[in-house]
Formats: structure tokens, sequence, C-alpha cells
């Protein structure tokens, strides 16, 4: 075979290969949407992309799904320059204009308050991140949109999990869908069934104009970092496991846990004939009569 023909067989096969890839993200996509309900006929969902893989590939799959979905939604795609040095401010409306949808760039200076307000040294993404939700929440309300969509995916919701536990002492991740404390907004992670590692793959080879994310000189967030690490450990060593994680999310059995909050221990009682042991059944386990 020469060379030319042996490149257009090879350009055939990435071709495949990234049109199987956008088809099991956009599975992924559509069925979380239809679990939680995300989005529902008129609604103006606030697409947001910050210029790194998964907002690029969120707005991807979301616009293919929008031709095909059985409800209408305008999809408004909007960016949050925050004034960082070095920020390539013309990469995304470029990108925007080329595929001719509605976008908007918020220009607002955060990194300026945040270099201001933290002391040297000290982390500055707590403080970055609620100004930039502050920024996009008070964007969307004064605009009528009615959802606004981050790009969170699978794994980032695996990491918050292990990330509260570890750190936090408690059990919870990032849910599909959230209503903001505020209870105006409704916030919504299409991606939340999505693999990372398919996200990487479409976006390099879908070749979005990615901005770096280490601009604002942060250093990263060492102990999400180790996260990543572990899983992506685990992940190698024992194929399936994160799969297996990201069920038990979906699968919580209040009273195995020891919340008494969400479970009532203190009416559980021996008298109960509901309650008594049943040895074809681990639940009743604590009624065993050990004499
Ligand atoms: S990494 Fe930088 S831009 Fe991102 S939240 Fe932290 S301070 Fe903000």
């Amino acid at each position: 075979m020469n060379e030319k023909v042996c490149d257009q067989s090879d350009d055939r096969k990435q071709k495949v290969n990234l049109n199987k890839l956008q088809k099991k993200l956009r599975r992924s996509m559509g069925q979380a949407i239809a679990d939680f309900e995300m989005i529902e006929e008129g609604d103006k969902v606030m697409v947001c992309l910050s210029g790194g893989k998964d907002s690029y590939t969120m707005l991807d799959i979301l616009l293919n799904l929008q031709h095909n979905a059985p409800v209408k939604f305008e999809l408004i795609a909007v960016n949050l320059d925050q004034k960082q040095p070095g920020f390539p401010a013309d990469v995304l409306p470029e990108y925007l204009k080329q595929l001719g949808i509605p976008y908007f760039i918020i220009e607002q200076d955060t990194y300026s308050v945040v270099q201001r307000v933290i002391p040297e040294g000290k982390t500055t993404c707590s403080l970055c991140s609620r100004l930039r939700r502050g920024s996009l929440y008070t964007w969307a309300e004064e605009n009528g949109i009615t959802k606004i969509a981050l790009g969170h995916h699978r794994d980032d919701l695996i990491e918050t999990l292990f990330l509260n536990m570890f750190y936090g002492g408690k059990l919870k991740t990032m849910p599909p869908k959230l209503l903001s404390d505020n209870g105006k907004h409704v916030v919504i992670r299409p991606m939340a069934y999505c693999r990372e590692k398919d996200i990487t793959q479409y976006a390099e080879g879908k070749k979005f104009p990615i901005i770096p994310c280490n601009l604002c000189g942060s250093q990263d967030n060492l102990q999400r970092q180790a996260m990543k690490e572990m899983l992506t450990q685990w992940d190698k060593q024992f194929p399936g496991r994160l799969e297996t994680i990201f069920s038990s999310i979906q699968n919580v059995a209040p009273s195995h846990l020891a919340d008494s909050s969400l479970f009532d221990f203190k009416a559980l009682s021996q008298t109960d004939e509901s309650q008594k042991f049943d040895l074809t059944d681990g639940e009743k386990i604590l009624h065993l009569d050990l004499s």
C-alpha cells in the first residue's frame, strides 16, 4: 500500500472512531437529561464555557441533541472572562461565531479581586469560584435563563465524593441537578454520566481550541489531584471499579448508613414482626439471636 492510501485509511478510521465516541457521549448525556428531567420544553439553557475540553464537549453534544430532541429549547453559550493575564480573549468568540450560535462573554475582573484579597501563598480557588458563580448567576437572572449547564463529568462527581469523605466528613458529591442556595437557579450537569476518558479523546479528535487552565497562576488543587491519581490507579488496576463506585451513589440505602436524620433507627424495635431476622435477608441481621 502506498503512503497516500495509508493516510486515507487512517483518516477514515479516525472519523469512524470519533463518530462512535460522539454517539456514546450523546447517549450518556441524553440518558442523564432524561433521568433527571434536566431540560424541558421552552427552557433557555445557559451553557457555561470555560474553554476547557469538558465545556467544549458539553456544548458540542448539546447542540447535537438539540436537533433531534422531542422538546424545543434554546442554548446560549456564555463565557466569563475573568481578566486573567494572558487570557486569549478572541479564541472563544471566534469559535462561537463560526458555530453561528447565540453567545455572550461576561467581562469581570475577578482575578484582581482575588489577588487583592487573598494573601500570597494561600489558596485562591474558593473565593475565585464564589465570584465566578456570582457573576454567572447574576447574568442568568438578568437574561431570563431557566437552566445553567455546567461541564462536570462522572469522574468529577466521583472525585468530589471522595474529597468530601476524606476531608469534609460528608457523604455527598456534585449532584446532576441542583437548586441554587437562593432558590433562583436550577443548575444541571448533563455530562454526569460521561467518562472523562471519552471526553478527552473526543476533544482531541474534534480539535477544540482549548484555552489553558493555569492562567490564574494558582497551583493545582493538591487534594483533588491526589484523588484523581488514586482513581486513575484504581481504574488501571481494577477495571470497572469507577463504574461500580458511580452506581453506588445511585443506590443509596439510608437504613444501612448511620445518619439518623435520614433513617429512623430509634423506631426499630424487636417487637415489630417485620423487623425480625431472616437469614435470607442480610437487612435484618441485627436481630440475630447469638445466645
Ligand atoms: S484554578 Fe484559578 S481560575 Fe480556577 S478556581 Fe482556582 S483560582 Fe480560579
